[in-house]
């Protein structure tokens, strides 16, 4: 059975931390009585600890799957290990109290608007939020807990000299294989068949939060108003007409980037099982050729639409996961499948080029220095690939190499001939660095996404 998968990359070398993102998703679904807490999208400075606090720490939340005697089993339910966040450790949602300003008898100072709970109304003491570390705002305190320091000596990093950040933008990942979905016992939590976003039946959910145990990013929110759960929805409405989720269409940095993958149904146990270091290949896997013919059959005798189908063709996910290898998946060692991935950030290639004089060189001696970028391999590996350092260098290896290509073509004046060479190496032809730099640099297309109303996908998909 071929399906299809709406899925997502982010670009992190573009992020800008803005938090944009964040904002308008709040201002279109969250913003109301029971949710005040709630960010289905959130940006989170990295090295830190994220939201809610430390979420990656399945020790602390038992979200995720464990495979056990070849069996895959959710990690809540092994350890029996039922425990939701609490409000503390998300936060407590606050506003001021304005009007203090405006009634405060007249005295000698001014008056101060102090922070009230959005939950009691009653004067709190803030001290921690979800964005509390933003920017490496007390660095010192929270980037040391960051659980991605594995097997990194992090003093090396914590120091001013040595320091690192970069901004990681997170939604839910309508995975693949969804330990939200498993752990209901209400069957509430599905997957849609034409596209495979996860959503919540509100009438069926009996708010139990066994789902935001299981999910293991945490992207599950208990709504204390209604008693139910709820999740980022992927923006359904306005994908079904054609248009990216407000997260995408309002993106300042044009990070993200929007398709469809087709995928074979019956490998995805057989992915999930994967050995820790073959996880990222064996989602790889799974995804389909969408310009195979055999596969174009199979996918219309499973009911996948013609209109998907072309989608898939175009689709900027397909390219930048599959064909090129330079998005990887957060944290596949949940054994998820997540569909949001991300292309690993460099950060900054320029300066570590420039301070070894390496800009003038030849372009052989740029490619070994991939150890030497400033964000340590083995912090993005046991982010993005279940600690396999293989697959980020990889990816930076393109990523560099395509910079390469383009600064000796339009710097050094070289034949474009001539400069291929550094794509050959990496496995890429001049087709392909011309179809990156059209999405990444320029970024004015970002999302294909299809519909029945072809003159609106067309028109949306070509806006920048
Ligand atoms: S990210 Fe969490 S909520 Fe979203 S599909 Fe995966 S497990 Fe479910
Ligand atoms: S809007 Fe885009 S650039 Fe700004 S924080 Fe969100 S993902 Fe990053």
């Amino acid at each position: 059975m071929v399906r299809a998968q709406v899925s997502m990359v982010m670009v992190l070398d573009k992020c800008i931390g803005c938090h944009t993102c964040s904002i308008t998703c709040k201002h279109v679904w969250t913003n109301r009585e029971g949710m005040e807490y709630a960010w289905w999208n959130n940006v989170e400075t990295r090295p830190g600890v994220g939201y809610p606090f430390k979420w990656e720490d399945q020790e602390r939340y038992g979200g995720g799957w464990v495979l056990e005697n070849g069996k895959l089993r959710l990690k809540l339910e092994k350890e029996n290990h039922y425990k939701p966040p609490s409000i503390e450790e998300y936060y407590h949602p606050f506003t001021y109290d304005y009007e203090t300003l405006f009634t405060e008898e007249l005295k000698d100072e001014q008056p101060t608007a102090n922070p009230v709970s959005l939950l009691t109304r009653e004067r709190i003491d803030v001290k921690w939020g979800p964005n509390w570390d933003d920017d490496l705002a007390g660095g010192d305190v929270y980037a040391k807990m960051d659980p991605n320091w594995r097997s990194v000596e992090k003093e090396i990093y914590l120091n001013y000299k040595g320091v690192f950040m970069f901004w990681l933008p997170r939604i839910c990942n309508h995975c693949i294989n969804p330990p939200c979905l498993v752990s209901c016992p209400r069957k509430a939590v599905y997957k849609r068949e034409e596209d495979g976003i996860v959503l919540i039946d509100q009438v069926r959910c009996r708010g139990y939060r066994f789902c935001v145990t299981a999910c293991p990013y945490k992207k599950v929110y208990y709504n204390w108003k209604t008693g139910k759960s709820e999740k980022c929805i992927f923006c359904y409405p306005r994908f079904e007409t054609g248009q990216a989720p407000v997260c995408t269409e309002s993106c300042v940095g044009r990070i993200r980037y929007v398709g469809v993958v087709l995928y074979d149904e019956e490998r995805v146990e057989e992915a999930a099982k994967a050995p820790l270091e073959k996880l990222v290949q064996a989602q790889r896997d799974i995804i389909l050729d969408p310009w195979d013919p055999g596969v174009a059959r199979k996918a219309r005798e499973s009911g996948v639409p013609e209109n998907f189908i072309k989608a898939a063709r175009e689709s900027p996910v397909y390219y930048m996961f599959k064909k090129w290898e330079i998005a990887l998946p957060i944290h596949p060692e949940f054994r998820t499948l997540p569909m949001v991935v991300y292309v690993p950030p460099l950060n900054p290639v320029v300066t570590t080029l420039d301070r070894r004089g390496l800009y003038s060189a030849d372009y052989r001696d740029v490619l070994p220095i991939i150890d030497e970028l400033r964000i340590p391999i083995r912090y993005l590996a046991n982010m993005f690939a279940a600690g396999n350092e293989e697959e980020v260098r990889k990816a930076l290896k393109k990523l560099i190499a395509i910079r390469e290509y383009f600064r000796m073509v339009n710097v050094e004046g070289k034949s474009k001939l001539e400069a291929s060479r550094i794509l050959e190496e990496n496995g890429l032809s001049r087709e392909d660095a011309d179809l990156m730099y059209k999405w990444l640099a320029i970024g004015k297309e970002r999302w294909i996404i299809p519909t029945s109303k072809k003159e609106l996908r067309i028109s949306i998909a070509r806006r920048g």
